[in-house]
């Protein structure tokens, strides 16, 4: 745990930080850059001027994305983020540390956790996938039913307890279109019952149609999964029971709902280089970047298609790179490190967080397969000076509402109640105890 003086200083090196990247990445004197905190437009924006050309027309020159660093841009080219993909590795995780630190806290990492709700017996043939029936005899994983809600709910409030603010719920389904409308009234039962319990509240079901998507929003869901898995290219090497556009659809029928938009991908299918920038570059061209953006390394399982072929785990290095492009592309978006950290080391996954990941998923297990230890995670980051994400703190790429009490004053009272209480936690273990400002709520001294 960080002293007060410990904080000041991490606060005082996030704007000294913010401010040189800044004026390093815009090629600006250092005497200048005090003044340019925030992200600044590259060229000068004066729509009078005879002969004025867009930017967004102008050609692209090499290392232009280093100009615009910390802009969020929809027009990305598949050749600009090659470039950023393919930056030295060292260079790319710095520049990327210094947009990370353009529109997040550097020192703040959310901890979610993933509920498997009904396991096995998908009729979809994802080859990374352990719970699909197309190989449930070769992995032998038995097919479950949904599971009760009352017991969601209890493992809800026990990850609660633990630490984590967002709930994630998962379905081994095509869709709720695939089951009756008895589970489906159940699977909305369970994310009213998570979100009561102030968490923010994910789910992953498969393919939505907009009137369930509408649905989901109305039960209080903060966002939907929906990785793209890989580079449209590449997908059909994936999965053959559903196409790319799928997956767009639903994406278009969560954002529509006015439900945050979780999509990202898995490292380690036997992609090559240009198939991970395929990817980032799908998720960062979307009509509007997803406020999450999960990168995954595949955990193989024995029976799976791809848990046959021997493949080579995907490196810490590569997880870092995949990290570090995603940050620089959408720089407002919630990176998320996750499935796959078993593999990563410590020292990996601090790479990871200075590339500028943003969460991280808890507890020991992931849908079906083993999760790091919890005290292992927590003292990794108590070594490298990391707090846990308050729930509903707005995001910056946009904190999608759902109802009143999503609302974006809800929202944040609520991160400001949240704030108030690690304040406390800070101010009683402290030598130089502040109050808490709680008013004789707890026990700093401030009665
Ligand atoms: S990844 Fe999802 S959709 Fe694909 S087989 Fe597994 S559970 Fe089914």
């Amino acid at each position: 745990m960080l002293s007060q003086q410990g904080r000041r200083w991490v606060d005082l090196s996030r704007v000294v930080y913010a401010q040189l990247g800044s004026a390093l990445t815009r090629g600006v004197s250092t005497s200048s850059c005090l003044a340019r905190a925030e992200p600044q437009p590259a060229e000068p924006y004066d729509l009078a001027t005879p002969g004025f050309v867009p930017a967004a027309e102008l050609p692209r020159s090499p290392g232009g994305w280093l100009r615009e660093l910390g802009i969020v841009r929809s027009d990305w080219t598949r050749e600009e983020i090659t470039e950023v993909f393919e930056t030295p590795l060292l260079d790319l995780i710095f520049h990327a540390a210094a947009a990370h630190r353009m529109h997040h806290d550097p020192q703040m990492v959310q901890r979610c956790t993933l509920l498997s709700i009904k396991t096995g017996g998908c009729p979809e043939n994802c080859k990374y996938c352990a719970q699909s029936s197309s190989w449930s005899k070769e992995v032998g994983l038995k097919a479950e039913r949904l599971m009760n809600n009352d017991d969601v709910y209890e493992a809800a409030v026990r990850a609660k307890e633990s630490g984590s603010t967002r709930f994630c719920m998962g379905a081994a389904w095509r869709g709720p279109s695939q089951v009756g409308g008895r589970q489906w009234e159940r699977v909305l039962d369970m994310v009213r019952r998570v979100r009561s319990l102030g968490m923010e509240v994910c789910t992953t079901l498969g393919m939505l149609t907009p009137e369930q998507a509408r649905q989901l929003r109305e039960a209080g869901l903060s966002a939907y999964n929906h990785n793209l898995d890989t580079s449209p290219e590449y997908y059909g090497q994936i999965t053959t029971s559903r196409k790319y556009e799928d997956r767009l659809t639903t994406l278009e029928a969560v954002r529509e709902a006015g439900i945050s938009v979780c999509a990202g991908g898995i490292i380690g299918l036997g992609e090559g280089p240009s198939d991970r920038v395929g990817l980032i570059h799908q998720l960062a061209t979307l009509p509007a970047h997803p406020e999450s953006v999960p990168i995954n390394a595949l955990v193989a399982v024995a029976g799976t298609p791809l848990g046959k072929d021997g493949l080579e785990p995907p490196t810490g290095f590569d997880m870092a790179r995949c990290i570090a492009t995603a940050r620089v592309v959408m720089p407002k978006s919630m990176v998320r490190l996750s499935a796959g950290r078993l593999s990563l080391t410590p020292s990996d996954q601090a790479l990871c967080f200075m590339a500028g990941a943003n969460s991280i998923f808890d507890g020991d297990k992931l849908l079906t397969t083993a999760n790091n230890d919890r005290n292992e995670d927590l003292e990794m980051m108590d070594q490298l000076g990391l707090s846990s994400r308050p729930a509903f703190l707005p995001y910056v790429a946009g904190n999608t509402s759902t109802g009143e009490e999503h609302s974006p004053a809800a929202a944040l009272a609520a991160a400001e109640a949240e704030l108030a209480a690690s304040t406390h936690q800070l101010a009683a273990v402290s030598s130089d105890s502040a109050c808490c400002g709680s008013q004789g709520q707890h026990r700093c001294g401030c009665h």
